[in-house]
């Protein structure tokens, strides 16, 4: 385990926020500690697994919003890049990439390992920023390698959520160490010269389910659903996820205007 400050800003004083052990994959009965950053807001798990430690927690078969096959998943949850044509991807696999190389998909290990002239012109992380040690090294890894016209694509949990507001501790712990709002990726992306195209929050019914399966959720949320439960829930939804209480956010990133108007006249 280690302490670590913020990603975000670098300030070490933090206050607790929530503490829960995995309830959602039982990888552990470990307990562990959602801390916010009192100078910036950013929550994040403190102290948490070290990267040679992060591996042991993930439950064998883990993939919570996945339902594509194995190493497809498994690129999902790394990092897409998408480079003009060809599929290209980060895998932390060696398995997995090689199976990649097979179908003809370049990949690398680590971001590092990407050559420094790539350009693509869309990355896409899909529900695997909140799983990384250094958020920090995504955005400039984005800043760097993204085309002129080209558009990261980033969906993550939104700590701003209502299923959060209700239980602040109904995170899948220890494997999220970072517990996003919408501003705090619009941060992150200012700090490098990104700047925000789209943003929205959504939700799925099915996580209040499991969600109160598993007992983190008051008993008026039903374990069990009907379909007629699920619509009524997800009819409940909808207009949270335009004031942006959605569970979820996706957000598409460009590099900021200014960059591309001075590439284009360069
Ligand atoms: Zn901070």
């Amino acid at each position: 385990m280690e302490y670590v400050k913020c990603d975000l800003c670098g300030s070490e004083k933090h206050e607790p926020v929530a503490r829960q052990t995995d309830r959602l994959h039982r990888a552990t009965e470990e307990i562990f500690t959602i801390v916010r950053c009192v100078e910036c807001g950013l929550h994040y798990t403190n102290p948490r697994p070290t990267l040679a430690e992060i591996g042991r927690y993930y439950a064998a078969g883990y993939a919570f919003h996945a339902d594509a096959p194995g190493w497809r998943r498994r690129l999902d949850r790394t990092l897409d890049v998408l480079a003009k044509s060809p599929l290209a991807g980060v895998e932390v696999s060696a398995a997995a990439r090689a199976a990649l190389t097979t179908a003809g998909i370049r990949c690398w290990p680590n971001l590092a390992s990407v050559p420094p002239e790539e350009r693509f012109g869309l990355i896409r992380m899909n529900w695997s920023l909140e799983h990384v040690h250094s958020p920090r090294e995504y955005f400039s890894f984005m800043a760097r390698h993204l085309s002129g016209q080209g558009q990261a694509i980033i969906t993550v949990p939104n700590y701003n959520g209502l299923i959060y507001r209700l239980a602040p501790e109904c995170v899948e712990l220890p494997v999220h160490l970072y517990h996003f709002r919408p501003e705090d990726i619009v941060a992150y992306a200012n700090q490098y010269g990104l700047s925000v195209v789209e943003a929205k929050t959504f939700s799925y019914p099915e996580m209040f389910r499991a969600a109160a399966e598993v007992g983190l959720l008051p008993p008026v949320f039903p374990a069990r659903q009907s379909i007629g439960v699920a619509i009524a829930i997800r009819d409940f939804l909808k207009p949270l996820d335009q004031l942006g209480w959605g569970n979820d956010m996706l957000v598409v990133l460009s590099k900021s205007r200014r960059e591309n108007q001075a590439g284009r006249d360069a």
